[in-house]
């Protein structure tokens, strides 16, 4: 498990706002290169790639986005504070007082996310959530022209500033596990099924958190006979959560998504889970609340359709500064994913 673990620390820590993932996309591309048989990077910034089995067993997609959500600066003001607008959906509560790092035209610029300062408030206003719209960020320039001058301009993107740990047995804390988790559950199986003869097509994607863009060219390029999308999903057991609330929870394996407000799973694929968690003894659970989207969402509306489902490793926190998940449900993760592409090509071969 060391390497796996090791591939999702470097993803994790790799920067990747929507349409900016050229980092993910360039640690993605050598991982891929040696085991599959073609690899492509099509218009959108999609890397796919190609692995050729044998005729007769179908083609399996596997897709995971590359982007995080982040920010792109939209104003500097005269002392050099930035405004910025989200790249995905956030919650603003989570953005106050974090620490965030921008790739500005000479390289990385560190900064933190400021408000007015708490004493100042007026009363009522310190029992409201912090708007976006009172938000900056200050990377310590004290004018508009030294944030030019450091490389920062109205368009630079950013996102948190956040390295990964083991914070125990278990369990890691980093940001992005949605998806760098999906991303390498996706390269760790097409690792561990090299020398086989299975058709599998790896998607990772761009633009997933601005509204599944990149999957939706990625997929019409594609004629897949079956889709996983694999994602970081929401845990939601912690503390406050009523138990029908509880979309997801770390430790009980990784989720199988029925329904969300993207798509209903297909029910050959969900069956097809099932029995391959069952008979080789892999933990997993439901994602039960139909919430978020997915790029099976895109996928699976794809030519004529394409049978699919989501596979999710639950992440308490996401599009937070930083998510906590069980490693043990990373590797579950990809024993399922492994399972299903050998069950269901020996399942409908022609
Ligand atoms: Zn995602």
């Amino acid at each position: 498990m060391s390497k796996e673990i090791n591939l999702l620390e470097k993803l994790s820590n790799l920067f990747g706002p929507p349409g900016f993932e050229d980092e993910v996309r360039d640690f993605v591309k050598s991982e891929l290169e040696s085991i599959v048989d073609e690899l492509k990077i099509d218009v959108l910034g999609n890397v796919i790639g190609i692995k050729n089995g044998d005729d007769r067993y179908p083609t399996i997609l596997l897709d995971a986005h590359m982007d995080e959500v982040g920010f792109m600066i939209t104003h500097i003001d005269k002392n050099g504070f930035l405004r910025f607008n989200p790249l995905g959906g956030f919650d603003p509560r989570v953005l106050y007082a974090q620490k965030v790092v921008i790739k500005g035209d000479k390289g990385k610029v560190k900064g933190f996310i400021g408000a007015k300062a708490p004493h100042l408030l007026k009363p009522e206003e310190r029992s409201k959530a912090v708007n976006i719209d009172e938000l900056f960020i200050d990377i310590g320039a004290s004018s508009k022209d030294e944030a030019i001058e450091m490389g920062v301009r109205i368009g630079s993107v950013g996102t948190f500033d956040t390295v990964f740990a083991k914070i125990s047995p278990n369990r890691v804390l980093g940001k992005a596990f949605d998806d760098r988790a999906g991303l390498a559950t996706m390269i760790s199986v097409l690792k561990r099924i090299k020398d086989k003869n299975y058709n599998v097509i790896a998607v990772a994607s761009v633009q997933e958190e601005v509204g599944l863009r990149g999957a939706r060219t990625a997929s019409w390029q594609i004629n897949a006979d079956f889709a996983l999308a694999l994602e970081g999903t929401a845990a939601a057991d912690t503390p406050g959560t009523p138990e029908h609330k509880r979309s997801t929870e770390l430790g009980r394996g990784p989720a199988i998504t029925l329904a969300d407000r993207s798509i209903i799973s297909h029910p050959t694929v969900v069956k097809g889970l099932i029995s391959v968690a069952e008979e080789r003894g892999i933990p997993y659970q439901f994602k039960r609340v139909f919430v978020g989207g997915t790029d099976a969402g895109v996928i699976h509306l794809t030519r004529a359709g394409i049978p699919s489902a989501v596979i999710s490793i639950p992440s308490r926190y996401i599009h937070s500064p930083a998510a906590i998940l069980d490693l043990n449900d990373f590797k579950h993760a990809i024993d399922l994913v492994q399972g299903f592409i050998e069950w269901i090509s020996d399942k409908y071969v022609k």
